[in-house]
């Protein structure tokens, strides 16, 4: 029997993901960002499924540095960037020794590789701030660091360019025209690689393109707009949350279910009880109605959300049976429309599953 719950991953949806992106960015490489254990899908699932030995991602961003040592670990040869940056001064041999690229966003990081002794030079990417101001350096101090970026024997030329976009997520923002600008201007006349475009920038503003692309949460088949899917830009979800029925009870009308016991049932009807609960990652506060789809039928959550199980109304004609699979998202119900049910996005869902939901790649 499979594991339940269980987050099957496909590894073909990842690779006809990265093609369609590759369609939509034909001029761009790609840095696929695996962030965050792939966004929940398994980071070393995802980068051996979209590799670049396969002629596919030219290379990966994740987080933290930690992140990067797995992927070496795990046989990943590709380039790989810390998005995040590193954050000591003792970050820089393990950059040197496994071929770790970083972005530089922070007067500190250049200190610390102005005063290093390194072995060989570190590939850096410096990050503009054009207008999200969370990382980066401010329009007015952008070329004093990267001339001193140059002239730092630790740092290998060219030093390539990044920024990163506050509002691709809403087509119309004249934000994001503001930040393209504002990088494109900065950047014209310098070597170096460039990239500013997420998911969101890569799908809606073409213009932003450039060198790189970053896409996330579009490797993984989900459009990063509230209200969009990403099946409307011939995306495929990559993950399927499965779970299984694990009672089938009888309940009569006016009996409540669940802690609090706040939903009453208005009529006799079939409760199905399904092993997933905010113990594996699915979200408490999911309201009732929230869907799920079992036997390709879509049905409400009821009741609150425990730690280990949730409850469906099957109906009272609901012919659902004991050990019968459950999907809460996937090619069925999207995860998108799941998380809008839930009052958050789609990104918080998949990365949010917890180490008891086996993780299969198919
Ligand atoms: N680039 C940077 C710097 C990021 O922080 C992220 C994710 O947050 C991405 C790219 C990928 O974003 P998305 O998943 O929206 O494509």
């Amino acid at each position: 029997m499979k594991p339940f719950p269980r987050a099957e991953v496909s590894r073909q949806a990842l690779q006809h993901n990265l093609q369609r992106i590759k369609q939509i960015a034909p001029n761009s490489k790609i840095m696929a960002v695996v962030k965050a254990n792939g966004y929940g899908h398994g980071l070393l699932n995802v980068a051996h499924s979209v590799c670049c030995e396969q002629g596919q991602a030219d290379g990966f961003g994740l987080a933290r540095l930690e992140e990067a040592l797995q992927m070496r670990g795990g046989g990943v040869s590709a380039r790989l960037l810390l998005l995040e940056g590193f954050f000591r001064q003792a970050d820089l041999p393990l950059l040197i020794e496994h071929d770790i690229e970083t972005v530089v966003h922070h007067e500190s990081q250049l200190e610390m590789l102005e005063t290093v002794e390194l072995s060989e030079p570190v590939t850096v990417w410096l990050k503009l701030d054009s207008g999200m101001h969370r990382l980066g350096f401010s329009l007015a101090d952008f070329q004093q660091m990267y001339q001193r970026l140059l002239a730092c024997p630790n740092v290998q030329k060219p030093v390539h360019l990044m920024t990163h976009f506050a509002c691709a997520d809403e087509p119309n923002n004249a934000m994001t025209t503001r930040q393209i600008e504002a990088f494109n201007n900065l950047v014209a006349d310098l070597e170096g690689d460039k990239t500013l475009a997420n998911s969101a920038g890569t799908l809606f503003w073409p213009t932003s393109q450039a060198d790189w692309v970053r896409p996330g949460i579009a490797l993984y088949g989900v459009s990063p707009v509230i209200g969009d899917r990403g099946y409307k830009h011939d995306l495929v979800p990559a993950m399927e949350l499965m779970s299984r029925l694990i009672a089938v009870r009888e309940l009569k009308q006016g009996e409540s279910v669940g802690y609090g016991a706040h939903w009453v049932s208005s009529r006799d009807t079939r409760l199905g009880v399904v092993a997933i609960g905010y113990g594996d990652g699915y979200p408490r506060n999911a309201p009732e109605g929230t869907p799920v789809m079992i036997n390709g039928r879509r049905l409400p959550i009821v009741g609150r959300v425990s730690m280990d199980m949730l409850t469906v109304d099957l109906g009272p004609d609901g012919l659902e049976q004991v050990g019968d699979d459950v999907q809460l998202w996937g090619k069925e119900l999207a995860v998108e429309e799941v998380a809008e049910h839930i009052g958050t996005i789609a990104y918080e869902l998949v990365t949010k599953l917890t180490p008891r939901v086996a993780v299969e790649l198919l």
